[in-house]
């Protein structure tokens, strides 16, 4: 039996993707679905440009922007419901193979991974699970990942990875723990919600968030883009 016909036990890994800036650019396909849904289930016309939405989830996000807006945290769910229909409406107007992008290096990576007997891959995202879908549709990314973590299971973002290692033993009775649990994120959220789990976080500076930022919050690896593939590989075990 060669080296790799079989998942070495001791190798295996949960890989645990972000979408915003790790996975895809949307164009502001979302902010603008947002701002949309905001203005017609609350009456928001404030400006939301003006925020920096990096690593915080759908729920998270519209209680910043609406609490700003001198909205109570009752009067704000009890319409997100409401919201999110309207956001995903206007998400799947927006979220087109034009304006989506796939960030340099992410397709060569996925397949890599995809093709490793070793790898489990999954998503851990602040998107709502249907708009995470929608975003991650034009360009086919969703092929790689049956299951995930979303903003739409916990508006804290430390509460998803338990989250994905539990649907992952469902799917395949592997339970993952520690640094076995990767997470690859751009934002300082995606290696903080890592952290009281401790798995192995992978910081790439692809998104809004500096790489001195990113820097400072001591991931487990750094990266400047993830078209360094032979690097992300090699911090995975995956040769
Ligand atoms: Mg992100």
């Amino acid at each position: 039996m060669g080296a790799g016909v079989y998942p070495d036990p001791m190798r295996r890994k949960l890989v645990l993707f972000d979408i915003d800036g790790t996975l895809v650019t949307d164009g502001g396909a979302s902010r603008d679905a947002f701002a949309d849904g905001l203005a017609t289930v609350y009456g928001y016309d404030g400006d939301i440009g003006r925020y920096d939405f990096s690593g915080k989830t759908d729920p998270q996000i519209t209680h910043m922007v609406m609490g700003d807006h001198g909205l109570g945290a009752a009067e704000i769910d009890k319409r997100l419901t409401e919201l999110w229909s309207h956001y995903l409406r206007g998400l799947e107007r927006n979220a087109t193979a034009s304006r989506v992008r796939v960030l340099p290096g992410i397709a060569r990576l996925l397949e890599r991974l995809a093709a490793d007997p070793s790898i489990m891959l999954g998503l851990l995202t602040g998107n709502i699970e249907p708009g995470a879908r929608l975003k991650l549709g034009p360009h086919s990314l969703n092929r790689y990942f049956p299951f995930g973590a979303f903003g739409s299971d916990s508006p804290r973002r430390e509460e998803l990875p338990p989250i994905a290692v539990e649907r992952a033993m469902k799917i395949d009775g592997h339970r993952f723990h520690g640094e076995e649990v990767v997470i690859i994120g751009d934002s300082i959220y995606d290696v903080r919600c890592g952290v009281p789990h401790a798995a192995t976080t992978i910081a790439i500076a692809s998104g809004k968030t500096s790489a001195e930022r990113l820097r400072a919050e001591n991931p487990t690896y750094f990266f400047a883009s993830a078209e360094e593939t032979e690097g992300i590989l090699e911090a995975l075990g995956v040769s």
